[in-house]
């Protein structure tokens, strides 16, 4: 870690000079009159200006330093929520000091600590909200953030760290100085071999062998059960490997297998524990199935569903507060059978009252995005919802911001002048890659640095 930085000034300096160059609300005044009040130390060195940030775990600041020779110079600091464990906040903080400063993941300044209350000091970078520019990007600009995305990814999953929360909030971009960043390690996990001490206490350790809760999401035209019976669950190849955990559950057999109604054996079965960190829309299959086993490949996947974000314009792509939803929606796209198909290898079984076709992805992104009509590309009536860019109806993804606030989708000479009339398969081929059902065969970060598509650009 850097020393604190220097100042040359130990005034404190008011919220109100604060406010009057900055406009912020009332509420964000007392919230930064609270911060200095439970961490008086940060008066000592920086101006707080603004908040930037607020989510359920932390709320991220921005705050200004003089330096001791004399320049100025912005921070992010992040204060967790004080009912943060300390191994998690440890955790998170040596995420960054060890991986953190280098190949598009964030580094860490200071870290400041009094009683229960924690910042994290990090340099800070100037960045858009992805919803903000999604669509205003260039087949290039796509291809650059997708890449530095991965170089992120590849340095992370070195270190044996799975991040868990990827999506466009937790890696910051700036389209301009085209600089990113990869944040929040505050779900971060270890993989078995992993570098950072403190994950080793957070490894995902399902205690038991148990059943998922027999749930079933239904609509008019579905309903998905997801179940997985002790007596039909198969090991997967990592497992086998492992000791065995104590199976504690009684081996019961139940009638309800692979139909879409739930026994009462199966309602009783306790929850199954498995890691299920993360936002619903960018979680990997074996993560909405609660795959105890989970690794690295779960962050790929989510690289591939921002991939699917860029490509079509849309975000978010999948929208869904439940794991079942979730799951239906990636079955929308990459099919039914396959989506079957693929669980059974990680030793889930999945039933689905209706058969889901598999889409070919560029037609699929193409349609969204408008460069190719609705009445050829015959995409299932999920998607009818997502034509009509008014009408926000989310599974299917939203057009982006830009193009509903500008009342119309771009023309086709933008389009063409932004490449998109010439994207490569190639693009394609690597979403297809990274949207492996299949953990186990989904590309890594490092292969995928690899792939053709990067062939002009330096690592
Ligand atoms: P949380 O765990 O609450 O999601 P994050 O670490 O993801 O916390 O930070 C929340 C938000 O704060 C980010 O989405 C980003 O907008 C902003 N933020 C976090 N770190 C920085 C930073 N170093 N520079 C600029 N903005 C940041
Ligand atoms: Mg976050
Ligand atoms: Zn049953």
């Amino acid at each position: 870690m850097e020393a604190a930085p220097a100042v040359q000034r130990s005034t404190h300096q008011s919220v109100e000079k604060g406010r009057s160059r900055h406009k912020i609300s009332r509420d964000v005044e007392t919230d930064i009159t609270y911060l200095y009040e439970v961490l008086p130390q940060l008066s000592q060195i920086f101006r707080i200006i603004d908040k930037i940030g607020e989510g359920t775990f932390s709320s991220v600041y921005l705050a200004e330093a003089q330096m001791t020779d004399g320049s100025r110079r912005m921070f992010a600091l992040k204060h967790l929520i004080p009912t943060s464990h300390p191994v998690r906040i440890a955790a998170e903080l040596q995420c960054l000091t060890v991986a953190g400063g280098t190949e598009n993941v964030m580094g860490v300044t200071y870290c400041f600590r009094k009683e229960h209350h924690v910042v994290i000091v990090m340099p800070y970078m100037e960045h858009q909200t992805f919803v903000d520019v999604v669509g205003s990007l260039s087949f290039e600009d796509v291809k650059h953030y997708i890449f530095h995305l991965l170089k992120a990814l590849r340095h992370i999953h070195k270190f044996g760290i799975i991040h868990r929360d990827i999506k466009p909030t937790n890696f910051l971009f700036n389209q301009q100085r085209r600089e990113y960043s990869l944040v929040d390690f505050g779900l971060a996990q270890g993989t078995h071999d992993t570098q950072i001490e403190l994950l080793k206490g957070l490894l995902s350790k399902p205690k038991r062998e148990e059943v998922i809760p027999r749930k079933i999401v239904s609509s008019k035209h579905r309903s998905v059960p997801v179940r997985t019976p002790l007596n039909q669950r198969q090991k997967t190849p990592a497992e086998s490997q492992k000791p065995k955990p104590p199976a504690v559950s009684p081996m019961l057999t139940c009638n309800c297998y692979m139909t879409d109604r739930v026994c009462n054996i199966c309602l009783s079965r306790k929850q199954q524990v498995a890691p299920r960190a993360g936002t619903p829309g960018f979680r990997a299959p074996e993560v909405l199935t609660k795959c105890p086993n989970q690794g690295t490949a779960i962050d790929m996947w989510s690289a591939g569903v921002i991939l699917l974000s860029l490509l079509s314009g849309r975000y978010p792509f999948f929208k869904a507060n439940d794991d079942l939803i979730a799951l239906t929606q990636i079955m929308t796209i990459r099919g039914s059978k396959e989506t079957i198909e693929a669980a059974k290898t990680f030793g889930k079984s999945i039933v689905c009252s209706r058969e889901l076709p598999r889409l070919d992805l560029r037609i699929l992104c193409e349609t969204l995005r408008g460069l190719r009509s609705w009445d050829d590309s015959s995409l299932p009536a999920e998607f009818q919802a997502s034509r009509n860019p008014a009408e926000v109806k989310l599974d299917a993804g939203s057009p982006a911001k830009k193009h509903m606030s500008s009342g119309s989708f771009k023309s086709s000479a933008e389009l063409q002048e932004m490449g998109w009339d010439k994207v490569p398969d190639d693009v394609y081929d690597l979403l297809d890659k990274l949207l492996d059902l299949n953990p186990a065969t989904r590309i890594t970060a490092s292969m995928a640095l690899q792939h053709p598509l990067f062939k002009d650009m330096t690592d």
